[in-house]
């Protein structure tokens, strides 16, 4: 198989970028203050992909998809000036609750157990596990804004970019290498088993592994899922949360004035139709509303098999390379439950003071696994697992005075949009208040207004395929070189032209904008090249 070689070898200044997620508002920054001439078209009503904040009831506020960050990149923010376009954090180290029915919860932060039913043995395990992964993931971090290697290329980047990797893994030191070779291809609930008694601590740690996958604690892979979350100091430090003030929106808004000031023109309520070409190159886009605009650059956030099989086409690809593009795994599992409150609830035993916090249900590895096993089925979880946060209670903005909203994102949900498919999200959120009220017994009659966005909703609203949280399953061979797909892991595409720069390119999902700023530099040095 070859790699696919850089491929934009004129200098054409216009670029056109496809979607204004928070990946495509990096790229559109990055090239602007390079100088090119960019224009970033967006299908939805407002810029910022599946990272926005927005009204769900009257009077309520909550960030839609993703709703913590960890993960954005400190070069990014730091290049971008983020925090003069009006980002800042309600709350950083966010400290998690793992939450316990009889009221018996565990809180940690930071490696650190703060309270709760946890053995001496299970406290000190936990700071070892918390600091061991933490130097695993800066190996991890420190890969995010490299392109990755070709494999077998031959040219000082690609050997570089391999040299660094391995010498980063080799600095570990003897036994730290050793046990990050042992268990990235593994499995999180053997790992935990290993390590800790307490089957609250390993489920709650388990949930975090299996965030936004379609895998379960038991699944290979799942060591790896939880690497690449811990993999930025965005919350504080490797692994912390963050809440940004004024939500997830702010962040967005934050990458869209970055990107205007730069001189990118920004178009939303613009959705592209296709790719167009002249011969084997790509020339523009064509809107769904008839228009060209012709560019000699196309850079696309959206998926890669949206960009690919349905906004280029298969027929443009050469067939071994669009079977690649077919398997990529997309079955989102992450639904997001929204809930307006008339007040604050209370769950069984908790410190008021901790609601601001983390909360999160997945009592222990095996319920988490059972969870899991009714998506392998494609039905929905009869009891889910839930990460929970409240942002009104550190911001205002989010509900009137005295209101409150929940946000969650719950695993494991059902998939398809067909037929049915109201009933079935009114079945799946019964079943959520379900478990919800086994921890906050009162929280039902406090709820003025539900949303639930199902993996199909959300593929319908943010326009991901699947619904998936990083454009397509991270796993071992879709990771690194192997991201998106075998041959083209480096954001140019085999079409002269034609670039990604979303989720599902190295380094994946989460709201990072590694992915962004790596797809502009690739645009850049191909230029450069000209
Ligand atoms: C339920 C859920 C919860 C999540 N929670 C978190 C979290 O708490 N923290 C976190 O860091 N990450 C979270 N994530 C993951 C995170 O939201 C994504 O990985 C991230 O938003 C991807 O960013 P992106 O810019 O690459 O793509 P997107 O955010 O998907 O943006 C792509 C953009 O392209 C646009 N587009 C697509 N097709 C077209 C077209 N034809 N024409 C014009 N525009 C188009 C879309 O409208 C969209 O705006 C969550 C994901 C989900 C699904």
């Amino acid at each position: 198989m070859t790699d696919v070689q850089p491929a934009n070898k004129r200098r054409d200044d216009k670029v056109v970028i496809i979607g204004a997620g928070h990946n495509g508002l990096v790229c559109a920054a990055y090239l602007a203050r390079a100088g090119r001439e960019v224009v970033v078209l967006e299908a939805a009503a407002q810029p910022g992909g599946a990272a926005v904040t927005r009204e769900f009831a009257p009077g309520f506020r909550v960030s839609a998809c993703a709703h913590l960050l960890y993960l954005l990149d400190a070069q990014v923010s730091r290049d971008l000036a983020l925090e003069s376009h009006g980002l800042k954090m309600a709350r950083s180290n966010l400290r998690t609750v793992a939450l316990a029915a009889d009221g018996g919860h565990i809180v940690h932060a930071g490696g650190k157990v703060e309270s709760g039913p946890v053995s001496p043995a299970d406290r000190a395990a936990l700071a070892d596990y918390h600091a061991r992964l933490q130097r695993f993931a800066r190996v991890m971090g420190k890969q995010h804004n490299r392109r990755p290697p070709r494999i077998g290329g031959g040219d000082r980047s690609d050997l570089l970019g391999a040299a660094l990797l391995g010498l980063d893994i080799r600095l570990l030191g003897r036994d730290d290498m050793r046990e990050f070779l042992r268990i990235a291809g593994i499995n999180v609930y053997d790992v935990l088993e290993e390590t800790f008694e307490s089957p609250l601590l390993k489920g709650t740690l388990a949930l975090d592994a299996v965030l936004g996958t379609n895998l379960g604690p038991r699944s290979n892979n799942s060591v790896l899922t939880l690497l690449h979350r811990m993999s930025g100091t965005a919350g504080g430090d490797y692994g912390a949360v963050a809440l940004p003030a004024g939500g997830m929106g702010t962040v967005t808004a934050a990458l869209a004035a970055a990107a205007q000031k730069s001189g990118a023109t920004l178009r939303c309520s613009s959705p592209v139709a296709r790719i167009t070409l002249e011969g084997d190159r790509v020339s523009g886009v064509q809107l769904e509303s008839g228009e060209t605009i012709a560019a000699g650059t196309v850079v696309s956030n959206a998926d890669p098999a949206r960009t690919l099989l349905q906004l280029l086409g298969a027929r443009h690809l050469e067939t071994g390379f669009a079977e690649r593009v077919r398997h990529i795994r997309s079955r989102g599992t992450a639904a997001k439950l929204h809930l307006a409150l008339d007040g604050l609830p209370e769950f069984t035993g908790l410190d008021g003071a901790l609601l601001g916090e983390r909360l999160v249900i997945a009592p222990d590895p095996v319920y988490v696994e059972h969870a899991f096993d009714h998506s392998k089925y494609g039905t929905a979880s009869p009891e889910p697992v839930l990460e929970i946060v409240m942002p009104s209670v550190h911001d205002r903005s989010f509900s009137p005075q005295g209101k409150h909203v929940l946000s969650a994102i719950v695993q494991y949900a059902p998939h398809d949009a067909g037929a049915g498919a109201d009933a079935r999200r009114g079945e799946f959120l019964e079943r959520i208040l379900g478990v919800l009220g086994k921890y906050s017994p009162g929280l039902r009659r406090q709820i003025v207004a539900t949303e639930l966005l199902l993996p199909a909703d959300i593929e319908r609203e943010f326009r991901i395929t699947g619904g998936h949280w990083h454009h397509g399953e991270l796993a071992l061979d879709r990771f690194l070189m192997l991201r998106p797909v075998p041959g083209a892991a480096q954001y140019a595409m085999p079409l002269d032209g034609l670039y990604l720069c979303g989720a599902g390119c190295h380094p994946g999902g989460g709201v990072m904008g590694s992915a962004g700023g790596n797809a502009a530099r690739a645009v850049l040095a191909a230029g450069s090249t000209a």
